[in-house]
């Protein structure tokens, strides 16, 4: 075949791991590190990168440049097309919705001339589609595939490029062969993820003027230094073995090259504990000591190279750091606040503070071991960013349903966070989950996948109400504290209407869902003011504003107005200070100068 008119296809359905976030404003690495494993082949005339939303037929609020992209990419003819997709713990999304199960057999039915491949997470883990749910093995896809890849990509795709090409029917068992090649070493990803990067031009939320919202998820490591003690009982990340990590100069080059074709936004997400990034020797049989110089030179070098980057953030943080290492926890939560910007967020999974549960399931920390990562993230990181965020505070994760646990747990656990909040500590966000482990791990505790659902779905009930406990009782007091009223942030994008609101997010690493009761223009970024506090997300409005060209839907979202006294505004249009005396008390007025400093 003649690759001047050989085109390829890569349909991103998302990927959604602990470790990687890839569904849009995020873009994983594996779509770009596949990309650039094509564009090194130098076997395709056109490669094209679409996402799953941008191929669905009845997507929601397209516009007509959207509308434009889904009709040429599906005019076109492919020759080879790639499906990668992998949601082990889904969510609800608001920039996109990853592939689904019956999905992956409609869209790839819909090419029937194209040589089809599916890879990415879900081919070793099955897709899960429903949180607390099992995944579904991939099983009986193959038949629709001609190459189902379980191992990386980027690897089997450039092997069969380089040496399996052109494609015959004949060479297929011997292709099928390399489905389950892994990396030797990082460097082997180090060229594809240069190449590759330039797989953001097409991304939908990618823009040329200044970078959009897409925030591009960076690999730093990839194995858990856990791996020695098998790790927790419910994760795979152990399996991998001795943890690989790329090189520090690796990383900035992916970055800066990421960064001159313009994108602004940069998560380095994507390993089990930023902390542990290029470590040194188990000085204490649990865990690694951690390597600051590293940490800085690699944080240093992407600022030197990217100097007007907007959102550099991290995720994933093991507590066992601060507790076995401090001075170079502390030494790297330094470098962190320095070189990142604010609204950081080191994502710490706790799991159970239940000791039995921790002993049972082999977690990584005691409850105390985590409160002092807490104290030393919050003593160096709460103070207030440029984008209005405190710079850098933890978040906390939980699971529900581990071996071992009672209601007892689940009491244990709200007593921890309330602790937390008694000592004024400042969390980011919690997160809630149920287990989701695969059947082999279940199995390696004597459990099976059939009990295990079965005690699931006897506890639904326990979980709902213990989660609206800790909704109540823990988050909304918690987000009073790290966005209170009158806090302004800037670099908030809106990016979805919902009734006659807008939702809104400053890219990074889960950044607040911000929900202004108005109407606001899409793709482009905002300066919001806070005024009020749900369980998850906050209100805001504009700003600057002027309270007396506000709608009343605005007015009324102020608290302490009601729709009686917006209605007065609207109708009364005050003047003078007296005016708005007459109208509101004077707790409520002083509020509504810090919202309009120039309130008479
Ligand atoms: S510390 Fe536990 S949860 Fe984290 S990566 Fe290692 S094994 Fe997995």
């Amino acid at each position: 075949m003649d690759s001047d008119s050989v085109n390829l296809l890569i349909i991103d359905g998302y990927v959604d791991e602990p470790g990687c976030l890839g569904v849009p404003p995020y873009i994983a690495p594996y779509p770009r590190y596949i990309y650039g494993a094509a564009l090194h082949s130098e076997r395709f005339a056109r490669i094209t990168y679409a996402t799953i939303d941008q191929l669905r037929t009845e997507s929601r609020d397209m516009n007509s440049q959207q509308k434009d992209v889904h009709s040429r990419v599906l005019a076109m003819k492919y020759d080879w097309v790639i499906m990668i997709t992998g949601v082990s713990v889904p969510g609800n999304y608001i920039g996109g919705t990853p592939i689904r199960y019956s999905e992956i057999q409609k869209y790839a039915s819909m090419f029937t001339d194209s040589f089809k491949i599916l890879c990415g997470p879900a081919t070793r883990f099955g897709i899960g589609e429903e949180g607390g749910k099992p995944s579904i093995p991939v099983d009986s896809l193959v038949p629709v595939f001609d190459l189902v890849i379980t191992g990386d990509a980027e690897i089997v795709i450039s092997r069969i490029l380089s040496e399996y090409y052109p494609l015959t029917p004949g060479m297929l068992p011997k292709i099928r062969e390399l489905a389950s090649l892994l990396r030797s070493d990082m460097d082997s990803i180090a060229g594809f993820a240069i190449l590759g990067a330039q797989a953001i031009l097409q991304h939908p939320n990618f823009n040329d003027r200044d970078g959009g919202n897409l925030v591009c998820e960076i690999e730093t490591f990839q194995g858990c230094p856990r791996y020695r003690s098998g790790g927790c009982s419910f994760c795979i990340e152990p399996e991998k073995g001795q943890p690989i990590h790329r090189r520090i100069e690796a990383i900035i080059d992916e970055v800066a090259t990421l960064y001159r074709h313009g994108a602004r936004h940069f998560r380095l997400g994507n390993q089990t504990d930023f902390y542990a990034y290029r470590h040194g020797s188990y000085d204490d049989e649990r865990y690694p000591r951690p390597n600051p110089e590293a940490i800085r030179h690699l944080l240093k070098g992407i600022r030197d190279r990217c100097p007007d980057l907007k959102t550099l953030h991290i995720d994933n943080v093991n507590a066992l750091n601060f507790a076995l290492y401090p001075v170079e926890a502390r030494q790297i939560t330094e470098a962190i606040v320095e070189y990142c910007t604010a609204g950081n967020v080191a994502a710490i999974g706790v799991e159970s503070v239940d000791p039995a549960v921790i002993a049972k399931n082999n977690l990584k920390c005691t409850p105390d071991e985590i409160l002092t990562a807490i104290r030393i993230i919050n003593e160096l990181g709460a103070g207030i960013g440029l984008n209005g965020n405190p710079c850098f505070l933890p978040g906390l994760n939980f699971i529900m349903g581990l071996p071992g646990e009672t209601k007892a747990t689940l009491d244990a656990n709200l007593a921890f966070l309330q602790k937390i909040l008694g000592e004024k500590l400042l969390i980011r966000r919690i997160n809630l989950r149920k287990l989701l482990a695969p059947a082999k791990k279940l199995a390696q505790l004597g459990v099976s996948s059939r009990d295990f659902n079965r005690q699931l779905q006897k506890n639904e009930k326990l979980y709902f109400t213990w989660k609206n406990l800790v909704r109540d009782s823990f988050d909304m007091p918690m987000l009073r504290l790290v966005f209170p009223f009158g806090r302004i942030l800037h670099g908030v994008f809106a990016e979805l209407h919902e009734g006659n609101s807008t939702l809104l997010r400053q890219p990074g690493t889960y950044p607040i869902l911000c929900y202004v009761p108005k109407l606001l223009s899409l793709q482009r970024e905002y300066t919001l003011i806070v005024v009020d506090h749900g369980f998850r997300s906050i209100t805001c409005l504009e700003f600057p504003c002027t309270l007396k060209k506000m709608t009343l839907n605005e007015l009324e979202h102020i608290p302490g107005i009601g729709k009686k006294r917006a209605a007065s505004i609207i109708a009364k249009n005050p003047k003078t200070q007296e005016d708005w005396l007459q109208i509101v008390d004077r707790a409520i007025y002083l509020a509504l100068k810090q919202i309009q400093p120039d309130l008479p």
